[in-house]
């Protein structure tokens, strides 16, 4: 089925929605067929969170499990999502399946931010009480490599959808930002009131566009807007492209891993259990406009994040040196003092304890 236009799922009779995935890649590269099989059983009242949420890239990392916390605290789930080949679709498409198993409100449509029909199909779904925008195409690598791309994702596919919602009425929403705003910050850790006008790559300059937009339509329309500044985010069903997860596949299978520069560039990581604590608790508070990091508070260099997971993975790491690369930024580190005090925000998986989490989950999947 192709076209935005719905058809019934035989045997539940409940609908499937999907488009065309990104245009951008014209119609050979579309992404394949997820063969997947929606279910759209709304009746408000009947769960105990009783809203009903829009979340966009719901079939990626961090989405999916934001549908999933949202499905299992009683809420409605939309998920927007083009299933697009930056990485292995057959990931997205379990990540849906995993979120269809929970047999709880949830319906998924195919589409692309930058397809009109798309959005007019997804937000016919609605009412959403709020929005959860995650989608994007994520990460400064990729981003020097197609910034235009990355720019018409992550900027216009979210005026796309601040517009949509502004139109159908919806006020709230939540939208990823990311720790590389803060570009090559001398202050540790990183505030929010910390000058951000230097990003060190397209993709942060999309988040920082975002993050200006987001306040535009808070000053001229009156949304509720939190911007959540992300820091490395891992765990369960991470991006294979992550540091992580790529070292992880490498040392699991013998082969060498590319360390760029010495190794000590640090991250601040997040586990994704942390993150969803964040994002669950801006779903229940109002604030206007307000900008959010939201890190584990604990750096760690590379070279320590590879003695991990050698510890976790059981095997050494050969490693590949390779120069540093433009549009890396050498140290991130997020000061939670703002999202502690106005959240409630206290993560508590420290990096010793989520890498073996994320290696148990990784055996599960090779
Ligand atoms: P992800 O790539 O797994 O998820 C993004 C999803 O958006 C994907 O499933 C993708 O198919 C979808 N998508 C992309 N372009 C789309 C389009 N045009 N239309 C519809 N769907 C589209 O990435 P993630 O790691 O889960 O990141 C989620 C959000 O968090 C992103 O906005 C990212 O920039 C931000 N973020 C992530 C991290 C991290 O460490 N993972 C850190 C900072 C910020």
């Amino acid at each position: 089925m192709e076209g935005g236009k719905p058809t019934a799922d035989a045997r539940s009779g409940l609908k499937l929605v999907r488009h065309p995935a990104s245009r951008l890649f014209g119609p050979r590269a579309r992404a394949p067929r997820s063969g997947l099989k929606i279910r759209l059983p709304f009746k408000r009242g009947r769960y105990a969170g009783d809203m009903k949420f829009l979340v966009t890239g719901g079939a990626g990392f961090i989405g999916s499990h934001v549908c999933e916390m949202l499905l299992r605290e009683g809420h409605g789930v939309v998920a927007l999502d083009d299933l697009n080949p930056f990485y292995e679709v057959a990931l997205k498409q379990r990540n849906l399946r995993d979120l269809q198993k929970l047999a709880l409100p949830f319906s998924f449509v195919q589409g692309d931010l930058l397809d009109g029909a798309a959005l007019d199909e997804t937000f016919s779904l609605g009412p959403f009480d709020q929005i959860i925008h995650l989608a994007a195409r994520a990460g400064v690598r990729p981003s020097l490599e197609a910034p235009a791309l990355c720019q018409r994702v992550n900027v216009e596919g979210t005026v796309n959808v601040l517009e949509w919602a502004r139109r159908a009425g919806t006020r709230k929403v939540t939208i990823a930002s990311s720790s590389s705003v803060y570009g090559v910050n001398s202050r540790l850790p990183f505030s929010e009131t910390d000058p951000v006008a230097s990003p060190i790559s397209p993709y942060a300059a999309s988040k920082l566009a975002c993050e200006s937009l987001g306040h535009v339509y808070h000053h001229v329309y009156g949304f509720d807007v939190a911007m959540l500044r992300f820091f490395t985010v891992y765990g369960p069903r991470q991006r294979p492209d992550l540091a992580i997860h790529k070292f992880a596949r490498l040392m699991h299978a013998g082969r060498p891993i590319p360390v760029f520069g010495d190794g000590a560039s640090a991250r601040d990581y997040t586990y994704i259990d942390d993150i969803l604590q964040g994002v669950m608790a801006c779903t229940r508070q109002s604030f206007g406009f307000e900008i959010f990091n939201l890190g584990e508070s604990q750096t760690v260099t590379l070279n320590l994040l590879i003695e991990l997971l050698e510890a976790a993975l059981g095997r050494k790491a050969v490693i590949e040196r390779l120069p540093s690369q433009p549009g890396d930024v050498p140290a991130t580190w997020a000061d939670i003092t703002k999202a502690s005090d106005r959240l409630g925000y206290r993560p508590k998986t420290r990096i010793e304890e989520g890498i073996p989490l994320f290696i148990e989950w990784f055996k599960g999947t090779v």
